[in-house]
């Protein structure tokens, strides 16, 4: 079940066969001219933006690539398949990916460094290459032993898949003259099932994909430095309303085991929020909080006002510490 470890000889070309979908989803979202939008598209369209950018950053990335928090194995599996609806591959692929970024963040190894490889590449290119379209499974091993998840992260297609059926049936049901077709009632609901389609699935998951493409890029070019973590990572509002929280990533590669990446209370983190409810309900538990020395530094992030030693303050927050554990 191991796949080999990347071949290095296979750096930096581009993987033609294995590009395509993302590639076609690009050009998808160019039959907007011929549909026409509706406004209960644009409605599915936000909607599916932010259920599944909270499955990226709640699921994929703080769950499946941190462990900052604790589930069962059901709702670990129903994370899964949530991810894999934001078709962006499974959640070994995207796990072990940003491992291997927290572990090598702006250097030669990082697989997305915008101030090295450039801002395209951090962004896009590293997707399209063939050195990265293999799940690194000795990078997941924690999650890999799982054989429901090494199953959804084989068939990552068929949430897409599924999803869009879905959306080009609500918007058939909307535009039919039977019991759902309401638009005669409420002109404000009509549309035709291409319009849901193209506006609802396309366009919302190729913006989608650069909104949490941007942590990669920008949240590692612009925006504030509180903390001095051996690499260009930023903390930014503006990234972190449009990522639902991801954008305080100075915070998270300072500490990365801490399932809250708004460390101050004004650090809008809305996947956060979305966790500590279900908390409250019994899906998940332990969230990890940021150490204590951390949060004593304050906001300027001086080490000197932190109660503990003034050691690069990363115990209990590499990787290998909280998340492989
Ligand atoms: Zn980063
Ligand atoms: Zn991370």
């Amino acid at each position: 079940m191991i796949e080999p470890i990347r071949d290095k000889k296979k750096d930096l070309k581009f993987d033609l066969v294995g590009s395509i979908p993302f590639v076609m989803m690009h050009i998808s979202v160019l039959a907007v001219i011929f549909t026409g939008f509706s406004w209960p598209g644009v409605a599915v369209a936000v909607v599916l933006y932010f259920v599944r950018m909270f499955a990226i950053t709640g699921a994929y990335h703080r769950y499946f690539s941190h462990r900052s928090y604790k589930t069962s194995r059901w709702f670990q599996f129903v994370l899964a398949f949530w991810g894999t609806t934001a078709a962006q591959k499974g959640p070994l692929w995207w796990a072990a990916n940003h491992r291997h970024h927290h572990r090598h963040s702006d250097t030669d190894e990082d697989l997305h460094s915008p101030g090295l490889h450039g801002l395209w590449w951090a962004h896009v290119g590293w997707i399209t290459s063939t050195k990265w379209n293999s799940t690194d499974f000795e990078g997941i091993k924690d999650f890999s032993k799982y054989p429901e998840l090494r199953w959804i992260n084989k068939q990552y297609l068929l949430a897409p898949l599924l999803l869009a059926l879905g959306v080009y049936s609500f918007g058939a049901l909307l535009e039919s003259t039977g019991t759902f077709g309401l638009a005669a009632t409420y002109p404000f609901l009509k549309t035709t099932a291409m319009q849901m389609l193209i506006v609802g699935f396309f366009i919302s998951t190729v913006v989608l994909y650069h909104g949490t493409f941007c942590i990669n890029s920008f949240a590692h070019l612009i925006g504030a430095k509180r903390y001095k973590t051996g690499d260009e990572s930023k903390n930014s509002l503006i990234l972190a309303l449009i990522t639902l929280g991801e954008g305080w990533h100075n915070n998270h590669h300072y500490y990365p085991g801490s399932e809250r990446q708004g460390f101050f209370w004004w650090e809008v983190d809305i996947t956060h929020y979305v966790l500590k409810t279900f908390s409250l309900f019994g899906l998940v538990w332990d969230l990890n909080n940021p150490a204590p020395h951390v949060l004593a530094m304050g906001p300027s992030g001086n080490v000197k006002l932190a109660t503990a030693p003034a050691q690069p303050a990363m115990k209990g927050a590499t990787l290998e510490d909280e998340a492989l554990a």
